[in-house]
């Protein structure tokens, strides 16, 4: 077997035409299994996620093992405990998994909890619910085994905060360059497939707020049927487009995985025309393990990773 991994970027709505085809370069008759996921910190995530499925390890558990890598980097000021803090220097969490048979699970506004994702996959397998929040997630997830830290800012979180506060900026600050949320998905041997989004959300939001992550359909869909989708950035225009949903159905109604990137993305622009403002990035992939990108501004990379039968070489 030979394994590929690599990283690319995507260029924006500026420049859709040389996008295209960025998502398309695995051959339409390539086998699973196939790990996707935003931005260079997809690439260990990929790693572990495929390392999973290697050993014979359920989809699930791929996703979910695989953003647990970003989760436990303490240096990563975007996902997990480390991640940069609300208005207030309060780190809170949001996370979600799906599995292309439909299961869902999520918890949002957690603090404390250093892999949301496995409270989420708990929410998800022992829950008759999909989503618990805050307290009661906590609650749950201590109930079930998981240890609750005191919330305290990692050091490069603390400085950055301590830098915001001194103009205190009502609107969020949206580094275009610098995201942010882990969505992976994964498609296994069998054609299985999940998905896995988790977040340390929008540095200096409102105490409470909460994303476009958590919630299934917007941050992350998957059928099992069609394909998966997942998204990164400014999670209110993610939101209220259901971008990820979005996606899917157009590819259940025909559109490529890079097609229906680029109509999440049309969808996101048309309803918020001021792109100075925000960036989202949007990945999916499809039952033939095709997948595509897109993003509204350029700067987007997301990993991909799969493993061959027979060495294929890539057209880009
Ligand atoms: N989507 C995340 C949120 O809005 C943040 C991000 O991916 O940049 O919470």
């Amino acid at each position: 077997m030979n394994r590929r991994d690599f990283i690319a970027t995507t260029a924006g709505v500026g420049a859709l035409a040389a996008a295209r085809g960025v998502g398309s370069v695995i051959p339409e008759d390539r086998i699973a299994p196939i790990v996707l996921s935003t931005w260079d910190h997809g690439i260990p995530a990929n790693r572990e996620a495929l390392r999973v499925l290697e050993v014979g390890g359920s989809v699930i558990e791929a996703v979910e093992r695989g953003v647990m890598v970003v989760e436990a980097d303490p240096t990563n000021l975007s996902v997990g405990l480390s991640g940069l803090p609300d208005r207030d220097g309060i780190v809170t969490l949001d996370a979600s998994i799906m599995s292309g048979k439909g299961p869902a699970g999520s918890v949002c506004f957690v603090q404390g909890i250093a892999h949301p994702i496995s409270v989420a996959r708990m929410v998800m397998e022992k829950t008759p619910h999909v989503m618990i929040v805050g307290a009661g997630a906590e609650r749950f997830a201590r109930e079930n085994g998981v240890s609750q830290r005191e919330n305290s800012l990692s050091e490069g979180a603390r400085k950055a905060w301590e830098e915001w506060l001194k103009e205190k900026k009502y609107k969020p600050v949206i580094n275009i360059e610098n995201h942010d949320t882990i969505g992976l998905l994964a498609m296994d041997e069998n054609l299985n497939m999940a998905g896995a989004c988790t977040t340390s959300g929008l540095a200096y939001k409102v105490h409470g707020r909460v994303g476009d992550s958590p919630i299934i359909g917007a941050g992350l869909y998957v059928d099992d049927e069609v394909g998966g989708a997942t998204c990164t950035g400014l999670g209110e225009t993610v939101l209220r487009t259901c971008a990820s949903f979005l996606a899917v159905e157009k590819m259940r109604s025909g559109a490529s995985p890079q097609e229906a990137c680029e109509e999440a993305i049309k969808r996101i622009v048309k309803k918020h025309p001021t792109i100075a403002d925000y960036q989202v990035g949007i990945l999916a992939m499809d039952k033939k393990g095709r997948h595509g990108a897109h993003s509204v501004h350029k700067s987007f990379t997301y990993a991909l990773h799969t493993q061959l039968r027979q060495a294929t070489s890539y057209a880009s």
